[in-house]
This record gives structure tokens, sequence and C-alpha cells, in this order.
């Protein structure tokens, strides 16, 4: 099946680069990982999202971004991208996109694969994953009800999913590096007026243990190097975010981590590769932005796509 434009990626930088596609009549498929849940729809409330002041549920807006690019046309696909390579289709440049089941022709790429929580990498995170540590507060809280845990890192994720963890469990006990907080103010207000949230300040986890599950933590004071044990029966780590960008390293440059450098109208160092949202080199990654990169993607795939096929819009005459 040959298609004009197969955005990679099913958050919203993917999904708003869909409905611009589809409404610029290209030929838009959307293949969506069935096995990297992405980041907003996993979150418990979105509340900095213009239009809706009523905080919203992260399934139910990815729900409705799917439901309006779906309307316009865009075909959707649930399959892992294995690879991406350079062929030819009716004597035009195109890119063969392999899946899992089979494989794809397109005239252009729109890669909005976002990014997926880094480990801590200590002692214990592995082995212990899924038995009381964990990278996502809105699917495993549930399990921590009127239980003791641990949240790792201070910025955005850690205390919004701290904030959320507080609906469930017995008390929740933020362990950061620094002697502040790196969150959004409202943020940080909130979580340091929360009676049941308490701070461990300059401290980072060094070991987690349990013979089957979480039963303590091993936590280091940065500034002294004084190490104390920290009974808890989860551990949630919000150290940050690794692009989902390995399958393209063959394909593309990538930037220092693996995110994938554009130019502001999302331009790779490609010809008819785009990218856009978190797994893209930026400043600022929130879903309004992503959604920004998402339009601009697709604007430019349209004019690649429209020059390749000679069906352009002609240039204004002098
Ligand atoms: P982040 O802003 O990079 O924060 C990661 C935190 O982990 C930092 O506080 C960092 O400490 C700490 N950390 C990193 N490596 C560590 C280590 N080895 N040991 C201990 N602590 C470590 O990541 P994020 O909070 O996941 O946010 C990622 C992006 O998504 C940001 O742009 C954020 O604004 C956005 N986001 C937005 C929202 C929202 O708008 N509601 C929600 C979630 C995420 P230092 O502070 O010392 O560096």
């Amino acid at each position: 099946m040959m298609y004009d434009v197969v955005i990679i990626g099913g958050g919203p930088a993917g999904l708003t680069a869909a409905m611009y596609a589809s409404r610029a009549r290209l030929k838009t498929l959307l293949v969506e990982s069935v096995t990297v849940a992405g980041q907003a729809v996993t979150t418990g409330e979105i509340e900095n999202y213009p239009g809706f002041p009523k905080a919203l549920n992260g399934f139910e807006l990815i729900d409705k971004f799917k439901k309006q690019a779906g309307k316009f046309g865009t075909e959707f696909k649930s399959e892992d991208v294995k690879s991406i390579r350079e062929c030819a289709s009716h004597d035009k440049k195109a890119y063969e996109i392999e899946l899992a089941e089979e494989s794809v022709i397109t005239l252009s790429v729109i890669i909005a694969t976002g990014a997926h929580p880094r480990e801590l990498g200590v002692f214990g995170e592995n082995r212990l994953r899924g038995k009381g540590v964990s990278y996502c507060a809105v699917c495993d809280a549930a399990f921590f009800k009127g239980k003791d845990v641990a949240v790792l890192g201070g910025g955005d994720s850690a205390v919004e999913e701290a904030l959320f963890l507080t609906k469930f469990a017995k008390s929740v006990t933020m362990i950061h590096r620094r002697s502040r907080l790196r969150a959004t103010k409202i943020l940080q207000e909130r979580a340091l007026a929360n009676k049941k949230i308490k701070f461990i300040w300059n401290s980072t986890i060094n070991e987690i243990s349990g013979k089957d599950k979480v039963e303590a933590l091993k936590i280091k004071d940065v500034k002294t190097g004084a190490e104390k044990d920290f009974p808890c029966s989860g551990v949630f780590i919000f150290v940050g975010y690794v692009p989902n960008t390995d399958f393209l390293k063959s394909v593309l440059k990538t930037g220092e981590n693996g995110y994938v450098i554009t130019d502001d109208d999302m331009k790779t160092s490609k010809e008819g590769i785009f990218a856009c949202g978190d797994a893209r080199k930026k400043l600022l990654r929130q879903i309004v932005t992503a959604c920004g990169d998402g339009a601009t993607a697709a604007f430019s795939a349209r004019i690649y796509v429209e020059e390749l096929k000679g069906t352009a819009y002609p240039p204004t005459p002098e």
C-alpha cells in the first residue's frame, strides 16, 4: 500500500500531524506502538492544555485527538515499526516502513515516537520492576493503597505523579538530589502543601531491596555521602526521559541523547522525513508544544509531497 505520509507515533504530536495531513487530503497512515504507552495517555490529570479549564484525563484527551484525526480520514495501525529504509516508487524517492507483520511504502514520514522513562540504573531496579518499582503512577498507584511509597526526582513528572499517588498511598516521600524542586511553581506549591507528601532533600537512591517485592531503599545524602535505609512498599522513578529513536539510527542523524534534530519546519537531516513532539530536540516538552510541532510537520510534509508529485500550488507571480 502506498501512502503520502506515514506518521509513527500516536501521541499528541502524531495525532495532530495526522489531523492536519488528512485535512490536506494526503493519504495518511498513523502507526502506533503496541508495546510503548505514551506519556500523555498515562497522565492522570492534564490541566495546562488550553481550552479545558476543567482538568482532562490523558486517556480521554488522546481519545478525542484520535477521533478527530479519524474523522478526516487518517488510517490507523497498531504495530511496532522495525525499520525505515529509502526506496523508490514510480520513479519517486520513497520510504519503506517495516512493521511487525508487513511493510508499507510512503513518500514522506513523520516521526512522533515520543520518549520513555529513563531508568535510574541502580542495584535491584530491574529485578523488582513491576514488583514495587514503577515508572507510572497512573498505571500502578492503585496497588499501593494504604502503603508508604517513595518518588525519586524533582521535575514536573515526579511532582505530578507524587500528587496523584496521595489519592491511594498512606504516605509519599519525595527524594530529590537538590534542596528545592525543579517542577513548575504551581505543582511545587501543591506538593509542599500536601500533608501526605514528605521530602528527603539532597539525596538519591543507591539501591532498591526486597525479597520478592520492594521492601526498602538505600538512600544516599549527596552532600555528606551518608547512607540510610528507608523502608517502603514501592518506588516511583522519574529521572527524565529517553527518546524512542533507536530504530532510526541507521537512517537519520540523531543528536545528543538520541533526540532528533530538526529545523523550525520540523525537517530532519533526511529529505522527506520530519519529526515532531518529545522525540525532537527542543526546549519545552508539553502536550501543547507537541501539537504545534505536529501541525507544522504535517504542513511541511504536504509541501514536500505536493512538490514531489508536481501538484504544488503555483508560486505567486512577480
Ligand atoms: P526532568 O524535568 O528532566 O526532571 C528529572 C528530575 O530527575 C530532575 O529533578 C533531576 O534532578 C532528577 N534526576 C535526573 N537524574 C537523576 C539521577 N541519576 N538521580 C537522581 N535524580 C535524578 O524530567 P520530567 O520531570 O520527566 O519532565 C520531562 C519534561 O516533560 C519536562 O520538559 C517537563 O516540563 C515535561 N512535563 C510536563 C508536565 C506538565 O506540564 N504537567 C508533566 C510532566 C512532564 P535535577 O533537578 O538535579 O536535574
